[in-house]
């Protein structure tokens, strides 16, 4: 399994000369299988740049199919859609999982942005292929080639947030991006979830002594970062989306901080990297 990072920060994109090493687009990553199978979580801004690479293959000629698996629909995780370039081409077959409570709500969340007061193409039915919506039931079940995807519940604020865990390949990848965990940290359901992942991608916006002065948006802190990955006994820890007034030495000293946290508590095996854009991850 591989994994590539297209979009690592949180909110709304934030490009310039501090946050070229990290970037600067908003959540997106993809997962390609051993066996060819594309699957791509959220779409962030950076789903564009995802598009642009996958044109010069089999998507470029309506030859091409992935499945989408959306976390919600905040703006930093669905305004890349429009904006993906394998959707326009005819031939192409994608398949949209969200969390809504049923498939034509999740349709209808889609549809709003793609309005004409919002953008020219008006509907996502204009935009050439073939686009099926499915709504997944909390700790529901889909498949995507040989993947075996679940979707599990996390609190995010007002709202909540699908976990996604993927397992193929004989590994497995858990990505939690926007959750705010109640006091005490994840629950044993989500941990659950989380438990043994080669990868688990978790949600880091704020430093801990910035989350505590932020309105309570639910969010992570790298603590609840660290706190996962330890209790959940994970292999590898990617911190993901970042603050958007974060400059990459923000990042930098994130992740530094986080390594002093796992030698602290006696996780030296759980290895920890800041998520960037472009980096590729084989599990
Ligand atoms: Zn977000």
């Amino acid at each position: 399994m591989e994994v590539t990072f297209w979009g690592v920060r949180g909110s709304i994109p934030s490009p310039g000369p501090a946050t070229v090493r990290y970037g600067g687009n908003t959540s997106c990553v993809s997962v390609r299988l051993t066996d060819g199978e594309i699957i791509v979580i959220d779409c962030g801004t950076g789903v564009r740049n995802l598009g642009i690479s996958l044109l010069g293959k089999g998507f470029g000629k309506g030859k091409g199919s992935a499945t989408l698996l959306l976390s919600h629909a905040h703006w930093d995780h669905i305004q890349g859609f429009p904006f993906f370039g394998p959707f326009y081409v005819p031939g192409n077959r994608f398949t949209i999982v969200g969390g809504s409570r049923n498939s034509e709500f999740l349709e209808r969340v889609l549809e709003q942005q793609m309005a004409a007061q919002f953008h020219p193409v008006q509907s996502y039915r204009n935009m050439g292929a073939q686009i099926e919506m499915r709504a997944i039931s909390d700790d529901g079940e889909v498949r995507a080639g040989v993947a075996r995807i679940t979707a599990h519940p996390n609190q995010h604020g007002p709202t909540q947030v699908l976990a996604y865990r993927i397992e193929a390949d004989g590994k497995a990848l858990v990505y939690a991006s926007d959750v705010g965990y109640e006091k005490g940290g994840p629950s044993e359901e989500t941990l659950a979830v989380y438990r043994g992942a080669d990868l688990l991608i978790h949600d880091c916006t704020f430093t801990p002594e910035d989350k505590a002065q932020r309105m309570s948006r639910g969010l992570s802190s790298l603590d609840d970062a660290v706190e996962a990955a330890v209790r959940a006994g994970v292999k590898r820890l990617a911190l993901f989306h970042y603050d958007q007034d974060y400059s990459d030495h923000d990042v930098d000293a994130l992740v530094a901080r986080g390594r002093r946290q796992l030698d602290e508590r006696g996780a030296k095996d759980i290895e920890i990297l800041g998520a960037a854009e472009g980096v590729t991850l084989a599990l």
